[in-house]
């Protein structure tokens, strides 16, 4: 990568093609090797993906750049197939809009443009054969590119605000330029992983760094049909599950851009207030501050304050259109909108869709090319005061389905989405991906109802890590379903005081392999929530009848240990040997399995 000046700034330079404004840069010399480890947080442009750790080797000469922030997929595809490739959003007539992809494919292995959570680590081996790491993670959410190369046996990182986004000619208007966070150490990647961590923990408001993660149900397995009626069944049901919070997922709302129940909810908030009240839940809402049906009031009589992309409104999630959070007008409206939620009940707001909107307009308060940034800066500002302002509202980030992942966006939020499938496996999969950065009680699953699977095959993994929400039929559970699940959340709640000072991670087996990159399609899923003590909860599925009759989990503490199997009350003690030589799990059936080891 070549530097060139421009004015005050530096513009990266790959091949002959800029790509855009250095806004800071990073160098280390004496590396011998380095593998670099991404995590490709949920997308709808690459939905069988999965939640997945990938690991790269850095060459020496050759270079990797990840692709970091809202439409990641979509831009590094674009840019996969042509470095200065214009970004954009689909135009196509039968568009449902939770998609951004344009130009390419979403990246595999070789590319060199590699969409990512804006956190990264970085190991290998020292020129004096030690192991050191490097650990970063991008303070905000705009889009960026970190740009990590080796040459000379120097590791250079930097930090690049991609051109299509951010023209060079408007950088200089930036009132400050995104930052990472760095560190460097010795040891392997346990070590860089353990420092990211803290970074990551340290950024997590207070209030949200010890909670007990919520049991929460949530409509959307009802799609948008949704009413006050049906509500009101779905509350009574949460009572008999003791549930804690109850989210009316989209369709509570008059329209997208207007804040208020629609006229299928009668009784308006006071009525969703008093449903929720009287089922001892919280009430809930999702929320989609950043679009506005273009039918919507606020779309009708502020047409200016929609975001235009290339002289043109983006057709986004739902097929609406995106508020532009830079202009200052548009965070006002909304926080009058939140406000009244918020005085009328509103106790956990679940935010969606573009919340970061993308927007080159010339009549906005943001300098025309610097349309994301302000946007992210409103958005932050947006959720700041409301925090500020109604402290008891918890905020659970969605964002299309899980993106995305950066320090700022976990320090305005109190959890967050692992995947958008609402399946067991997806589930598992983000539980643990997740679970390398977050504490186990900030990673969201959503629990639909999987009737091809056992009931304890759909209920296992949620007690594992948490908040829980599920988004079934409730109300017309069967009775062993209703039976089976309350088991299921009375370990959950046994265990979720322990889920801050643990992680999820995947359970230790023999007798079956894995494969080596741990796959949502795989025919045992087996997930551990370890605390710090090494307790151990650990849910495993058996999607379908193995070669071999039997396999075995290894707990992470060697010793004597009390195993109980959770969904019998079962409990047996083991003495070290038997423990070393693991606990045995049948493999003749696809079957859901729950246990738990603790030292005796
Ligand atoms: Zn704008």
């Amino acid at each position: 990568m070549q530097r060139v000046p421009s004015g005050q700034l530096q513009v990266a330079k790959v091949e002959g093609k800029e790509l855009g404004v250095i806004a800071q840069s990073f160098s280390e010399a004496g590396w011998a090797s380095c593998t670099v480890r991404l995590l490709r947080t949920f997308s709808w442009d690459a939905k069988e993906r999965a939640f997945e750790l990938v690991d790269f080797k850095l060459e020496e000469g050759s270079d990797l750049i990840a692709v970091c922030g809202p439409y990641a997929t979509a831009d590094a595809a674009a840019f996969n197939v042509d470095a200065e490739m214009d970004v954009g959003f689909p135009e196509r007539e039968d568009y449902d809009g939770v998609l951004y992809l344009v130009h390419g494919q979403p990246a595999i292995a070789n590319d060199r443009y590699q969409d990512a959570a804006a956190w990264i680590v970085l190991s290998g081996k020292g020129l004096d054969g030690k192991d050191r790491f490097v650990s970063l993670a991008l303070e905000k959410s705009n889009t960026q590119l970190v740009h990590m190369s080796v040459e000379d046996q120097q590791l250079n990182i930097s930090l690049i605000l991609p051109k299509q986004i951010y023209p060079i000619s408007a950088c200089s208007e930036l009132i400050d330029l995104p930052q990472m966070q760095i560190r460097t150490g010795l040891g392997d990647i346990e070590s860089a992983h353990a420092v990211l961590r803290e970074m990551i923990l340290q950024a997590i408001p207070t209030r949200a760094r010890n909670y007990s993660a919520p049991l929460i149900v949530d409509t959307w397995g009802f799609g948008t049909n949704v009413n006050q009626a049906l509500v009101s069944s779905v509350a009574n049901t949460a009572k008999d599950l003791e549930l804690e919070v109850l989210t009316i997922d989209k369709g509570w709302e008059n329209i997208v851009g207007d804040w208020r129940p629609g006229p299928h909810f009668e009784d308006g908030m006071p009525g969703l207030a008093e449903i929720t009240a009287r089922s001892g839940t919280r009430l809930g809402l999702w929320a989609s501050l950043g679009n506005a049906d273009p039918l919507s009031t606020v779309a009708i009589e502020h047409p200016d304050w929609i975001a235009s992309w290339r002289g043109k409104p983006q057709v986004v999630s739902h097929r609406t259109s995106s508020l532009c959070m830079g202009h200052g007008p548009v965070i006002e409206y909304l926080a009058g909108q939140l406000a009244n939620l918020a005085n009328n009940g509103l106790t956990w707001l679940l935010h969606d869709f573009e919340t970061i909107s993308r927007c080159d307009s010339d009549i906005h308060d943001h300098p025309q090319g610097l349309g994301e940034d302000w946007a992210v800066r409103g958005w932050y500002r947006l959720l700041a005061e409301f925090r500020e302002n109604f402290s008891d509202v918890w905020i659970e980030n969605c964002w299309n389905g899980g993106r995305p992942l950066d320090l700022q966006m976990v320090a305005h939020h109190d959890t967050t989405i692992g995947d958008d499938f609402c399946d067991v496996r997806h589930n598992a999969v983000a539980k643990v991906g997740l679970g390398r950065y977050l504490p186990a009680h900030w990673c969201s699953s959503y629990m639909s109802d999987q009737n091809s699977l056992t009931l304890r095959s759909q209920l296992a993994i949620y007690a594992v890590g948490g908040p829980w929400i599920l988004m079934g039929d409730i109300p017309n559970w069967s009775a062993e379903k209703l039976s089976l699940a309350k088991r299921v959340m009375s370990v959950y709640r046994s265990w979720r005081l322990m889920f801050p000072n643990g992680s999820v991670r995947w359970a230790q087996l023999s007798g079956w392999q894995a494969d080596s990159r741990w796959r949502a399609d795989q025919e045992v899923l087996a997930i551990s929530f370890v605390h710090e003590s090494g307790s151990e909860l650990m849910a495993c599925v058996v999607t379908q009848q193995l070669e071999n009759p039997e396999f075995r989990w290894h707990p992470v503490l060697k010793g004597a240990l009390r195993i109980t199997d959770e969904f019998t009350g079962e409990s047996r003690d083991y003495d070290e040997s038997e423990v070393v030589a693991g606990i045995a799990i049948s493999g003749t059936t696809a079957e859901g399995h729950l246990f738990s080891a603790v030292a005796i």
